[in-house]
């Protein structure tokens, strides 16, 4: 004879089985990195390896969010893991001091082997293409060339790294357009003058030649990014020859102390 109380527990049991279950697919789920990551992010990611132990168990925290919101697929490249962390550690680094920061227009990254040809306005120069934020038809996808991502790490010094690039465009996307003023972060009583100073500097890198690269003349959105580029990985060499530009940098991305 069956009671009540046997039914209650077989459907207890029952719960318990579907939970347990439910669990280990979610498990799954998650993000699993290769065991030396950290070493891998200490030895290619020059901002990580100058964190202390706490900023960096946040800057790992932000990696795995990163990458458990954002698929990464390789295009005729195999998408190994350092790829994957220096992909991550191009998104996190712009916004390291933004803790909630969710890239919502990204949901793919396409890894592509070497430098791509696309029909793609590059406004007269002749940098080689070596990422891009989609638009159209590849809203909310990046393209960035396998190349191109490692070597923006490896020459920590030199002023370019093409993940930081592309994921500030996608952060001055983000305000509805790329027009090189990050609303989205950028306090609205500074936008005209960061305008003013995109204007004045792209006049005199046109008149004068610069140490910025000359890419960043192409229009405001390309000077955002260049320039952002400079900031991250030369800091130091940013505020000895251009004091206001990196002032004004360390306003938009927050990194004054
Ligand atoms: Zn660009």
């Amino acid at each position: 004879m069956v009671t009540v109380l046997q039914i209650f527990f077989v459907l207890l049991l029952i719960v318990i089985i579907i939970l347990f279950v439910f669990r280990i697919s979610k498990e799954h789920e998650t993000i699993i990195l290769s065991e030396n990551y950290r070493e891998l992010l200490n030895d290619y990611v020059k901002f990580y390896e100058q964190l202390d132990e706490q900023g960096k168990e946040r800057f790992e925290e932000r990696v795995k969010q990163f990458l458990s919101a954002v698929q990464i697929t390789g295009v005729n490249a195999i998408v190994e893991d350092l790829d994957r962390l220096l992909i991550a550690a191009g998104a996190i680094i712009p916004v390291y001091t933004i803790p909630d920061w969710q890239y919502v227009n990204l949901h793919e990254v396409l890894l592509y082997p070497g430098a791509f040809n696309e029909d793609f306005d590059q406004g007269g120069s002749n940098r080689p293409i070596g990422g891009m934020v989609g638009t159209g038809a590849m809203q909310h996808v990046m393209i960035i060339t396998k190349w191109q991502l490692r070597q923006g790490f490896i020459n920590s010094n030199d002023t370019h790294n093409t993940a930081i690039h592309e994921f500030v465009h996608l952060i001055d996307k983000m305000d509805g357009t790329m027009d090189g003023v990050p609303e989205i972060i950028l306090e609205r009583k500074y936008v005209e003058r960061w305008k003013n100073m995109m204007d004045s500097t792209i006049w005199q890198m046109k008149k004068n030649g610069s140490d910025i690269d000359m890419y960043g003349a192409t229009n405001h959105a390309e000077f955002f990014a260049v320039i952002s580029e400079y900031f991250f990985e030369r800091p130091d060499l940013l505020k000895t020859n251009h004091p206001e530009l990196y002032e004004m940098l360390e306003r938009i991305y927050k990194t004054g102390r």
